[in-house]
């Protein structure tokens, strides 16, 4: 059997980067995927400009601009009343984009492949086990083995789950999502409006698509999908994808041979579109550390340094998070903060630009924010 230096499980956004910058390190790494790609995900499909500079160094930025896209120039903020407040977005080459998680997801998968990543899609990882390296079982009866492990699974990561250590999941909403016609004059922006059971989010995803997100608690999802059939015309047997939780608790990311990343290690709240950012880094930092200790280096200055740009990574972005949390927990704390935007706008541009400006000088520069 084939001894991998690297184990991901799920080829998602954070499993097909880490996968890509291990094979960029040379090592030689292993992806398993339980699902056939392309396959669509329950997501906004809104790109934060931040992933731009790590779709660089993947050397995929272009070919994502050339997959269908929309280009997104603001984001509308509804209250419960109908009030709005629009926010510009950055615009230029790495303006925020949205495109089709099946369409994206796909393109990095194949990027991991043609870096050199042995790729198994269909293979849902069922067991682990481990001595001086791990031994990973999947439904289809096969093994494979490897001396470091990435937990890439998403949020209800069952890597987390063997090692006992996914946290309880807080069930208190669910998401609801679907692609449905693009209504007529919608334009290039993000909708974001609350609603009194929760909030909904919209952005066309290509010239005929639009992404429909709800979210909700279980027992008001009925109500939210009944306002969405009512306003954008949709058949009652309408196809919804669905996930849950939307709220966990994170789960350590560095451990021995052992590394989580993505939602896998930290669920963030959809509403700032910002978790494929997070995948795409934290696979990017997961793959650097384990090279250089697959390639002899001291473990804890790796280690050390691996937290520190992990970090850095959240920097100055958590708390945003955690503010549109309360909002969209409460829709009518939400809708007063749209009503407050309107007569000073600059509080809610101002929390916009700290989402959509990301850390990295360069791109600051790039975007000039
Ligand atoms: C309603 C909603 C809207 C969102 N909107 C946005 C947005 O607009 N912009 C944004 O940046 N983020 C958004 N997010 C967050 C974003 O979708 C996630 O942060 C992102 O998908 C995380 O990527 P990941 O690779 O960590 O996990 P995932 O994308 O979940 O990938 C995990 C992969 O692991 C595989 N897998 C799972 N279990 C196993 C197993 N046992 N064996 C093998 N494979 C397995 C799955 O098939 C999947 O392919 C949204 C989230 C929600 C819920």
């Amino acid at each position: 059997m084939q001894l991998f230096d690297v184990a991901i499980v799920g080829g998602g956004p954070a499993g097909s980067s880490c996968a890509a910058f291990c094979a960029m390190a040379g090592l030689q790494s292993l992806v398993l995927d339980r699902e056939k790609f392309p396959r669509e995900k329950v997501c906004g499909d809104c790109l934060n400009p931040s992933c731009w500079s790590v779709l660089d160094r993947l050397e995929l930025a272009q070919r994502v601009r050339n997959l269908p896209h929309s280009k997104l120039c603001s984001v509308a903020f509804i209250a419960i009343d109908g009030r709005e407040v629009i926010v510009d977005l950055p615009t230029g080459a790495d303006c925020e984009i949205s495109v089709k998680r099946s369409l994206f997801d796909d393109l990095l998968l194949r990027r991991a492949r043609e870096l050199g990543a042995n790729v198994h899609e269909q293979m849902t990882v069922t067991g682990l086990s481990r001595n001086d390296r791990w031994n990973i079982e999947t439904a289809s009866g096969d093994f494979f083995q490897a001396r470091m492990l990435i937990g890439a699974d998403g949020r209800n990561s069952t890597v987390a789950h063997l090692c006992n250590l996914l946290p309880r999941p807080a069930r208190e909403r669910v998401a609801l999502q679907a692609h449905i016609p693009l209504p007529r004059d919608f334009g290039n922006r993000i909708v974001l409006q609350f609603l009194p059971e929760g909030y909904s989010g919209q952005a066309p995803v290509n010239d005929t698509q639009l992404n429909l997100c709800l979210v909700g608690t279980p027992p008001t999802i009925s109500k939210l999908r009944r306002w969405a059939e009512r306003q954008f015309e949709l058949p009652a047997n309408q196809g919804w994808r669905t996930i849950t939780p939307l709220t966990r608790s994170s789960v350590p990311s560095a451990h021995q041979n052992l590394f989580f990343i993505g939602d896998a290690t930290r669920v963030v709240e959809p509403f700032t579109g910002e978790g494929i950012y997070y995948a795409l880094r934290s696979g990017e930092l997961a793959a650097k550390t384990a090279a250089k200790i697959l390639h002899g280096d001291d473990r804890d200055p790796a280690l050390r340094e691996f937290g520190r740009n992990y970090a850095q990574m959240y920097r100055g972005r958590l708390w945003i998070n955690r503010l549109s949390r309360a909002a969209v927990l409460r829709p009518q704390l939400g809708s007063f903060f749209v009503h407050a935007a309107r007569t000073n706008p600059s509080i809610l541009k101002l929390l916009t630009a700290k989402i959509v400006l990301p850390g990295d000088p360069v791109n600051r520069e790039r975007l000039r924010l």
